[in-house]
């Protein structure tokens, strides 16, 4: 049909960065393929994959890749404060080696943890607010904000693009 031909397609490039173990290969399993896995190996890279959503009528293709992203989401674990204190370093290697209009989103991962919880909400708000950053707490095994995090790191990538 005519009105999708006219569509078009815009790839943005993500990456998850974040200590190893924080959940960053499951929140992109929940997010690409809806999948999550107990036992996944910690990654320090991150694998590939792709998925395309649509925003005011837009197509947006999120092309998910370790180098040269325009957005990222930098993720912690709610229960493992260590975590959330390297954030600060991740962040710098962030603003030293990519793109300076990088896009970023602080993900406070394992939501599901309550009663292991380390990191406060409003400690995490605090720090993204202070470094003019997203945020959100996501659960890759409940899949809770999962999708929001993604759509909105792609609408906010998309806007400064547009
Ligand atoms: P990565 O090293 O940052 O890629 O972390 P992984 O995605 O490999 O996850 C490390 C471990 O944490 C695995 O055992 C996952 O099953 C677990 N995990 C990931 N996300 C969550 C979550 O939202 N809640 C809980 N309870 N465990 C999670």
């Amino acid at each position: 049909e005519m009105l999708t031909l006219l569509n078009f397609i815009v790839v943005v490039v993500v990456v998850l960065i974040g200590d190893s173990g924080v959940g960053k290969t499951n929140l992109l399993s929940r997010f690409a393929r809806d999948e999550f896995n107990m036992d996944s190996k910690s990654t320090i890279g991150v694998e590939f994959a792709t998925r395309t959503i649509k925003v005011d009528d837009k197509t947006i293709k999120a092309q998910i890749w370790d180098t040269g992203a325009l957005a990222a989401l930098l993720v912690y674990d709610i229960s493992k404060h260590q975590t959330f204190k390297n954030v600060g370093r991740w962040l710098q290697e962030l603003r030293d080696h990519a793109d300076s209009n990088i896009v970023v989103i602080l993900v406070g991962n394992k939501s599901d943890l309550r009663h292991l919880r380390a990191v406060s909400t409003e400690e995490a708000e605090d720090f993204a607010k202070s470094n003019e950053l997203f945020f959100t707490e996501t659960s890759a095994l409940d899949n809770y904000k999962v999708e929001e995090a993604f759509v909105t790191i792609l609408k906010e990538t998309y806007r400064t693009l547009a």
